[in-house]
């Protein structure tokens, strides 16, 4: 059973999030024992419960303080916010981090064969879309007559099926569109996944207190993806040389190798990975053992 003292954490069930915000998740300290077909997943070492719902409903349950966080789209979010701005319904929340998965825009596409010059190309016609609200707000934008028809599934196939004459659908690599001889026309929202918070006002301290704890580990996560750790052997005479070389690092720390003072090490925290060309100069330079690893965590 659930507890009302315990934070509520909404992700999607599954699908394209569910990987990537559970990987999180556990990343982050916390240890979840999910079972396949359960609702509710309890945290057992830390009062947390994760609600594993379908990515439609996790602004709504956000919004109206059914869970305290919920990972979901920056797309799904702002259609949401669109539709209830449409039935007066207030959308409370706050966007606590912009996570760095679930890359996606939100693009309109139309058949090979058809004749585009831009937006105004599609003045009088029907797109088929899951996102009708954004799309509406696209075309009045810029000031276009059309019909936003909406499609929960199988929007690439709607012209061909002749219930569209384009479609504006989520795009990654462009592979669905081509299939079903669509072009990408217009980008019309650029989305990543974010983690949003019910309004403020309504957390107690206790819950607020842990939310302040799971951030900084969230940016250190994300902070350590990014992030490599360099080491390597140099000539002490071209430590300059060597220095200007490394991406990224301000402050390397340089040490003396016991009984080789013409040698140092080099140890580095990097924002940026170390590309092949690099090591080619570091090694051309008299560099060696260059060693680039990844980092687990990072705080601070
Ligand atoms: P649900 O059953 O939970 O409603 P769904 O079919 O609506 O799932 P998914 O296809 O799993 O949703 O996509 C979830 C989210 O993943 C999208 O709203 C979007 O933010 C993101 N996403 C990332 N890349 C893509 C992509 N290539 N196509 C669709 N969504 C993507
Ligand atoms: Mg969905």
């Amino acid at each position: 059973m659930s507890d009302k003292n315990r934070l509520r954490i909404a992700v999607q069930k599954s699908g394209r999030l569910s990987d990537d915000s559970i990987a999180l998740l556990k990343a982050i300290g916390i240890k979840l024992q999910i079972r396949d077909r359960l609702l509710i997943a309890h945290s057992t070492n830390m009062p947390i419960d994760l609600l594993r719902v379908r990515d439609d409903d996790i602004p709504g349950l956000v919004m109206d303080g059914v869970v305290d966080l919920g990972f979901i789209g920056e797309n799904e979010l702002e259609e949401k916010m669109l539709e209830r701005q449409a039935s007066s319904k207030p959308s409370n929340f706050i966007t606590l981090r912009r996570l760095d998965y679930g890359g996606c825009r939100l693009s309109l596409a139309v058949p090979s064969e058809m004749d585009y010059e831009g937006v105004a190309s599609l003045q009088n016609k029907k797109v088929a879309t899951t996102y009708p609200y954004l799309l509406e707000r696209f075309f009045k934008e810029n000031g276009v007559n059309a019909k936003a028809v909406m499609l929960t599934g199988s929007v690439e196939v709607a012209p061909r099926a002749g219930v569209a004459d384009a479609i504006c659908d989520l795009v990654s690599t462009g592979a669905t569109l081509e299939a079903n001889g669509l072009v990408e026309k217009d980008v019309i929202f650029k989305s990543k996944a974010a983690l949003i918070q019910r309004a403020d006002g309504e957390l107690d301290d206790e819950k607020r207190a842990l939310i302040n704890r799971l951030v900084p580990r969230i940016d250190g996560v994300m902070q350590a993806k990014e992030s490599k750790y360099i080491m390597l052997h140099a000539p002490t005479e071209y430590i300059e040389q060597v220095k200007s070389l490394l991406p990224g690092a301000e402050n390397p720390t340089v040490l003396p190798l016991s009984g080789n003072p013409d040698t140092v090490a080099v140890h580095v925290v990097s924002s940026e990975t170390l590309f092949w060309e690099t090591m080619e100069k570091l090694k051309a330079l008299g560099c060696s053992s260059i060693l680039v690893m990844p980092i687990e965590k990072m705080m601070g």
